[in-house]
Order: C-alpha cells, then structure tokens, then sequence
C-alpha cells in the first residue's frame, strides 16, 4: 500500500456520524463510506436520511441509518448498541447534530429579531438549544466510550463553532454558550481518555452553506455579511471540511486529542 493510502486508511472502520442527514454531517458521512469506512448515520430526519443512504449505497457503499433522536437517551443507546451488533464494533463518533434554536442578536448584520431578545426567548427554546448542541454530546460520547474502551480504543470528532470563541452567529442565544461548552467537554474528556486509547477533538467551522438556520447562510445578503469576513473571500462549503474529517479519523491524527480546530476561510483570525 502506498504511505499516502496507509496514512488515511479508514478501510472497515465502523463509523457513526449523528445529523448525517444533511449538511456537515454528510460530508463527514461521505468521505469515510467512500475510503472504506462502515458509516451508520444517525438522524431525525426520517425522509431525508432514507433518501441519503439511498444515494450513498447506490455508489456502492456501505452505509446505512438509524431513525434517532440523539435527545433520546435510551434510543441513543439502543441506536449504538445496534451498529456494534451489526460491525461487531465502533471505532470512530461523529457528534455533529445540532441546531439553531431560534432568531438571536445578529452580530454580523447587527439585526435585532424581537423574539430573541433575551426578554422574550421561550425557556422551552433555551432548554431545547443546550439539549441539542451540549447535553446530546454529552450521550453521544457516552455511548462511543461504553463501546471503544473494551476495544482499546477509538476517535470521537465533534462538531463544535467558531461560535464558541467569538460573538459571531445568526443563531439563537443558547447556541454560543452550548458549543463553549463543547469546547471545554472536548477536553476534558481527552484528558479522561486518552489513557484508554480514545482521542477526542471538536472541529470547529465557521460560516458553511447548509441547513441550518433555513438555509439561511444561501440568502444573499446574509452570504454576503459573512463572505466579507472571510480571509478568502467566499464562506465554507460542505466539500471543505471532508479532508479534517477524514485526518481526524485516520491514522494521518493520531496525535491530535483535546484539540479545537478551526475550518473558517480565515473569518476567526479577521475578528479577534
Ligand atoms: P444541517 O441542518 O444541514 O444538518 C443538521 C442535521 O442534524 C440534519 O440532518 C438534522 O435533521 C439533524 N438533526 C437535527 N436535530 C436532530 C436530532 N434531535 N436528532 C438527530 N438528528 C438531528 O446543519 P449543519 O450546518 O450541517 O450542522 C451540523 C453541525 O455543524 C451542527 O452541530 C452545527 O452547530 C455545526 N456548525 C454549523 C455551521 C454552519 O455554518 N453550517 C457552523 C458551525 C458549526
């Protein structure tokens, strides 16, 4: 095998990324099923995670889904339980679902949406905001470590946000602090585990065309507000990510645990 191929060698590992359905989440999705990787795909979205291991197995890999609410801890479990059943092992976790939890103070366009302001924020929208973006990482690495540590090891890769160093967001109040958080989870489970053989690190991106916020990042003029920001002039595409993902998970990183790394086309470095 050439050194290039031995070096990111993802061949029969058995992967699961949470929110693979779409955006980040399928790009990591995609680029380890296409190396050789065993992917199961956690989502709740039922239709859309249909048709995209429909599109992913059609290429010949070897994919598969799982209809999860990564807030529901006994699915989670059953859900993970399920993939090492299937591959008699888990060796790489993609923790990567979240959301925006709703309209925020704008701090690139400067909008100021009257139902987010701190005043008017539903508690039920703070709750679901630092479910979905802290307390389902928490379960989800959980699950990863019950199933790596009697396997000597294993690569847990979270998605946090540049979010979480920098007031710079269209989401939604509880968004920044659940992905500062993250960060610090990241961490310290790194140094939890790292004697067990398990790395852990969180990518964190900046601005990337996806679903999140509706979509909201392929308006003009909220693109524009962010392209401005960009060292390179243009803001993330979900192809820009894939070759992290594939470094983190292969054997090219096996010396990255507890690290923040930031994928952002420069906009961090403009704003600090
Ligand atoms: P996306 O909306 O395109 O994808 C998120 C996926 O998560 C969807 O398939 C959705 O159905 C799924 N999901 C949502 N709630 C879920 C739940 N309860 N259980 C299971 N699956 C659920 O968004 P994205 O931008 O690809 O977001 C992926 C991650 O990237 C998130 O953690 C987000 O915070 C982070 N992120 C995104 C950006 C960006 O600009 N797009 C920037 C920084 C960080």
């Amino acid at each position: 095998m050439a050194a290039l191929e031995k070096m990111f060698d993802v061949r029969g590992k058995s992967v699961i990324v949470t929110g693979g359905a779409s955006g980040i989440g399928r790009a990591y999705a995609e680029i380890m099923a296409e190396n050789g990787a065993k992917v199961c795909i956690f989502d709740i979205d039922r239709d859309g995670l249909a048709r995209v291991v429909a599109e992913m197995t059609a290429q010949g890999w070897d994919v598969w889904g799982q209809a999860v609410d990564v807030s529901d801890r006994p699915a989670m479990a059953a859900a993970f339980d399920a993939v090492a059943a299937r591959n008699g092992r888990i060796d790489t976790v993609f923790a990567n679902a979240g959301i925006d939890p709703g309209p925020g103070f704008n701090t690139v366009t400067g909008e100021r949406n009257p139902d987010g302001a701190i005043e008017n924020i539903p508690d039920e929208q703070w709750d679901r905001g630092i479910e979905l973006n802290l307390t389902s990482v928490y379960t989800t690495v959980k699950n990863a470590v019950r199933h790596m540590k009697p396997n000597g090891g294993g690569e847990i890769i979270v998605t946090s946000s540049i979010a979480s160093m920098i007031n710079e967001s269209i989401v939604g109040t509880s968004y920044m602090p659940a992905k500062a958080a993250v960060n610090h989870f990241v961490r310290h489970m790194a140094m939890e585990l790292g004697a067990y053989g398990i790395r852990v690190n969180a990518i964190l991106p900046g601005p990337f065309i996806t679903n999140i916020a509706g979509g909201r990042l392929r308006n003009k003029a909220d693109r524009a507000a962010f392209e401005s920001q960009s060292l390179i002039g243009r803001i993330g595409d979900v192809e820009d990510i894939k070759g992290l993902a594939l470094l983190l998970a292969s054997p090219a990183g096996s010396f990255f645990t507890g690290s923040l790394i930031v994928i952002d086309g420069g906009s961090l470095t403009r704003m600090t």
